[in-house]
């Protein structure tokens, strides 16, 4: 049997979900802690936590690794990113440094479709690489599993080439993949006279064929002003709903549209963004089985306002943290980032941030009950970060202290 004993932890924080999907309101601060601490692993899965003293004398060990007291803590649960794109706009962003708007550079030609332009000519080879080095990346800052969406080929064949290339990787490595169809991210300039057209593409087109590669386990869309209206986001999400797929929505990001409200009522897993979203439109979210999802890094780098996650939280929310990873409004793999944000930008605790981070993550996945924190009979996604205490990943910021990573039981970083 292969078996893994991590031994001589430091410190041990992670969020106790007690077979619990998910940690909400202010019960995401409930964080177990333990001293001087050891993991037993055996085929991937956390059979034993304990005092490292006593676990150390277990015979029956393949491999021992010694954390030399370093911090442990659950692997980061990414559930927000489109990590896979061709080209980058770091063009926009001395634009943007210069004054101009998110919306005036869409308008000049810049934003998604300069993307969706860089993506459609590269090949699938192309992307994997490409993808498959950001993924590297983002494992090294600790992030374990991540979801990543298309949505910047917005023709069928194109949609269909970014999904081939996430389910290849999802294949080939170490990290858990979840993958998302986001056709709807924007109108591609051949319907931009026609818009109807292309949610009938969507729809007709693009879901069934999704559906018959099995190639996404969610779909989400772009539910805003001048992007997809909610009367067309509902059309699409129902049609993906009764194809099998799982809902999110990127909603209330650069206005209250009602996008937020429309995710609970159809039954998204989670709605992501919510910049833009009222205190009402907090108790709704709050009121539901609907996820609240921050990406604090698209406000830092936007200049936008903060989704009011401390509201959320004290309504009974759950929410959790992303980097919303893209070459347009959030160029980051680090969640440790997202918790510093959080913390400073939004009021939440760093207990409640770790949740926001793991256990939560993982819930807007549909995957708490196997990875999200470092409890028996979860898979052992484990990181050992070179500081005493987890508080220090997100208050020494904006640099990696991520020394090691398990994933799956297995040291890989
Ligand atoms: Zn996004």
């Amino acid at each position: 049997m292969a078996s893994l004993l991590l031994y001589n932890i430091g410190s041990l924080a992670t969020p106790r979900s007690e077979n619990a999907s998910r940690l909400s309101g202010l019960a995401m601060g409930n964080i177990h802690t333990e001293q001087n601490a050891a993991i037993f692993i055996e085929n991937g899965v956390i059979t034993r936590i304990g005092a490292s003293s006593e676990l150390e004398k277990e015979a029956n060990v393949a491999e021992r690794f010694d954390a030399k007291g370093m911090a442990a803590l659950p692997g980061f649960v990414d559930s927000h990113t489109h990590t896979v794109f061709g080209g980058n706009r770091a063009n926009e962003f001395a634009m943007r440094s210069s004054g101009k708007t998110y919306q005036e550079i869409a308008a000049a030609g810049g934003g998604i479709l300069s993307t969706m332009n860089a993506t459609r000519k590269a090949s699938h080879e192309e992307l994997f690489h490409i993808g498959k080095k950001r993924l590297d990346a983002m494992l090294r800052h600790g992030t374990t599993t991540v979801e990543i969406k298309s949505g910047y080929g917005l023709d069928t064949a194109s949609e269909l080439k970014i999904l081939e290339v996430i389910q290849e990787l999802a294949r080939t490595h170490p990290m858990t993949i979840i993958p998302t169809f986001l056709g709807a991210h924007a109108f591609p300039p051949e319907y931009k006279n026609d818009r109807e057209a292309y949610i009938e593409l969507v729809c007709k087109e693009m879901l069934p064929a999704v559906k018959e590669r099995n190639l996404a386990t969610f779909c989400d869309i772009f539910c805003e002003e001048n992007y997809f209206s909610p009367e067309q986001s509902e059309r699409v999400l129902n049609t993906a709903r009764e194809l099998g797929f799982k809902l999110k929505l990127h909603a209330d990001q650069l206005s209250d549209s009602g996008a937020s409200a429309l995710g609970v009522r159809l039954g998204a897993v989670s709605v992501d963004h919510l910049e833009c979203t009222t205190a009402s439109g907090a108790q709704v979210i709050a009121a539901s089985e609907t996820i609240a999802t921050a990406l604090p890094g698209a406000s830092l780098f936007l200049n936008h306002p903060y989704p009011p996650v401390r509201a959320l939280i004290d309504a009974g929310a759950t929410v959790a943290l992303a980097t919303d990873f893209n070459p347009g409004s959030s160029v980051t793999f680090s969640m440790p980032m997202m918790m510093t944000l959080a913390a400073t930008q939004m009021r939440m605790t760093p207990e409640e941030a770790l949740t926001a981070s793991t256990l939560n993550g993982a819930s807007a996945l549909s995957l708490a009950h196997e990875r999200g924190s470092i409890e028996v009979g979860k898979r052992a996604d484990v990181l050992l970060a070179d500081v005493s205490h987890f508080y220090e990943i997100s208050y020494h910021f904006a640099m990696n202290h991520i020394a090691h990573v398990i994933k799956d039981g297995k040291v890989v970083v």
